[in-house]
């Protein structure tokens, strides 16, 4: 999936076409092995049969996903009344929500793996309501609240599993910085140059990486929880 360029995806469904990151039920680890859909098929990672397969990301991922693949080959005529003056807004295809949806992507991948983390923690509703509502902002949800449900920075996170994992996780945060960047000088001083065509061309060709963040993520920061949890239960099971 890395390598293919998903620019030229038009006549498949890209939000289908990327949901392949499943779940085992019981250690909740999450990759890409396809055998998961079989039932029976045994988790690689502790041995558990499947029940056919988990999707670990939810149908609002994928339908972001297809919204932006929609608007990324769609093209738009520009109006006589522009004339010479048409910017890079009316150029071409329309590129704009291409990037207003990347960053809703990332703040509901974000907003995921914090909910993930409320539930493995076993944190209780009204203490998760009150966490949420100090921290009401992606930025602070991310320099603030991440550190608070994983004893670590976002960067140091990222530069952690790279360095383990032989993954680019601190380059991707860069470029979806960049992308932060263009959204908000087009939000808050209406610069529409700030979109360049290029950079969401770049934000389509990053959906898979941007899965595979929070699947690492998810693997880094959830699944060991679990995984601590099944190996208390094991030993109870043991001793009586
Ligand atoms: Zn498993």
């Amino acid at each position: 999936m890395k390598s293919i360029d998903l620019t030229r995806i038009k006549d498949r469904s890209l939000g289908e076409m990327l949901n392949v990151f499943y779940v085992c039920q019981k250690c909740r680890v999450v990759d890409s092995d396809h055998g998961r859909l079989e039932e029976g098929y045994r988790c690689a990672a502790c041995g558990d049969p499947s029940n056919a397969g988990w999707s670990y990301f939810s149908t609002q991922v994928f339908s972001l996903i297809t919204l932006m693949q929609g608007f990324y080959h769609t093209r738009q005529d520009i109006p006589d009344e522009f004339g010479e003056k048409q910017d890079q807004w009316w150029a071409g295809r329309i590129k704009l929500p291409v990037i207003i949806f990347f960053t809703t992507l990332r703040e509901l991948l974000l907003n995921n793996l914090i909910d993930e983390l409320f539930t493995a923690r076993k944190i209780e509703s009204d203490i998760c309501e009150r966490l949420l509502k100090d921290s009401p902002t992606h930025k602070q949800r991310l320099d603030k609240l991440f550190q608070t449900l994983t004893g670590e920075k976002w960067e140091a996170a990222l530069k952690a599993i790279d360095l383990k994992e032989n993954t680019k996780l601190v380059n991707l945060d860069k470029f979806i910085m960049q992308v932060v960047t263009a959204r908000n000088d087009f939000l808050h001083a209406g610069n529409t140059w700030a979109v360049k065509d290029q950079l969401a061309d770049e934000c389509i060709r990053n959906l898979y990486s941007m899965l595979d963040l929070h699947a690492h993520l998810h693997n880094w920061f959830v699944a060991p929880l679990y995984a601590w949890e099944l190996a208390v239960n094991i030993e109870k099971e043991e001793k009586a």
